[in-house]
């Protein structure tokens, strides 16, 4: 597999990388070390992104050649020139977009998934699937490790690795960081990466809008459920708007919600033009990615999952009350 993974790249022109709809700091992170490392072997990368990402996750993205895909006409000009297409921290070609999934499908080359997510999707020839592994990001470096190239590694990757492991773990504090995860950010850290440095640009970019949204969230729309340990938080799209909401304004909020003494799964519900954006977490006993898969077109890992309705808030929120006591069978 590792050979033939490697002859893959070795023969790849003008490679393709994409992530899923609304990219996260793994996401992102992924892209851009595998951006870059495929610079390191004097390939022509490009990223395709199938929406904007979040402002706060721009900066990353400076020094690499990346595209919004907004219509399939504009896609084929790159899909024209490339022979690979990688597809890094999503499992199945929906999690892409209605927009972008059949410019994926339709892809000609030869399509490498690199991923953590439960359940991969065939739709890629060649699959690199780790569940145990944290993010797409540690994976990345693992892979790298794996193909005997990590003498390869710069700061450029460096920084990109250690972005999607920060963010995909609670900086580093999820079951799913393990001593080898420690082992790569030492690593990083040694090679010149500067880890305090993406920390201050993730964590200490508040704005008073989004501060402000965040507090009002907290203090007026938190609800505790009366029977079970759950917490949820929902914002219409007047209230978003009253924040001046922004891409990645409630980035987490989520976490906030798990993080009350005694609560065990938490819910949070993003109105948004065609329907509702849901983040689950949970932690202990309680699993909700079968739950968001189930019931609201979703999926995810064990203690953090996510879905979509194509209703309303309310209608949504009712439902999910509806269903909500199978979490704690
Ligand atoms: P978040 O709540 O941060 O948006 O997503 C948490 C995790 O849930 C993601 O890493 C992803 O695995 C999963 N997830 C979120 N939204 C969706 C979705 O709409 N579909 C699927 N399959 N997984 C999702
Ligand atoms: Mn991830």
């Amino acid at each position: 597999m590792i050979e033939s993974l490697k002859q893959a790249i070795l023969d790849c022109q003008n490679p393709i990388i994409t992530t899923h709809k609304g990219p996260d700091g793994d996401a992102i992170g992924s892209s851009v070390a595998w951006y870059h490392f495929l610079r390191r072997l004097d390939k022509k990368p490009i990223i395709v992104l199938p929406d904007e990402p979040p402002g706060f996750l721009l900066p990353f993205l400076k020094g690499t050649e990346f595209y919004v895909f907004d219509s399939e006409e504009n896609s084929t000009s790159y899909a024209f020139e490339s022979n690979q297409l990688f597809c890094l921290d999503y499992n199945s070609a929906n999690r892409v977009g209605v927009k972008m999934e059949p410019f994926l499908r339709s892809f000609s080359g030869r399509k490498i998934m690199i991923d953590h997510h439960p359940n991969p999707e065939r739709f890629c020839d060649m699959v690199i699937s780790r569940v145990d592994v944290c993010s797409t990001a540690q994976l990345i470096y693992q892979t790298i490790q794996e193909l005997d190239l990590l003498h390869l590694l710069n700061d450029e990757i460096g920084k990109g690795i250690y972005l999607g492991i920060m963010t995909d773990t609670g900086s580093f504090r999820f079951p799913s960081v393990d001593k080898n995860t420690h082992s790569i950010l030492a690593h990083l850290i040694e090679i010149g990466v500067k880890h305090h440095e993406i920390h201050e640009a993730i964590y200490d970019v508040n704005t008073v809008d989004r501060l402000q949204l965040r507090g009002y969230a907290i203090s007026e729309k938190l609800e505790l459920h009366p029977d079970f340990p759950l917490g949820i938080i929902s914002l219409s799209k007047e209230e978003l708007e009253r924040f001046h909401y922004e891409r990645g304004d409630t980035e987490g909020l989520v976490n906030v919600i798990l993080s009350i003494q005694g609560i065990s799964v938490a819910a949070f519900f993003k109105e948004e033009n065609d329907g509702v954006k849901i983040s689950f977490r949970s932690k202990g006993k309680y699993f909700v990615n079968e739950f968001a898969s189930k019931h609201f077109s979703g999926g995810g890992h064990k203690y953090a999952a996510g879905g979509i309705t194509s209703t309303d808030l309310n209608v949504t929120l009712n439902q999910f009350r509806a269903l909500v006591a199978e979490i704690f069978q």
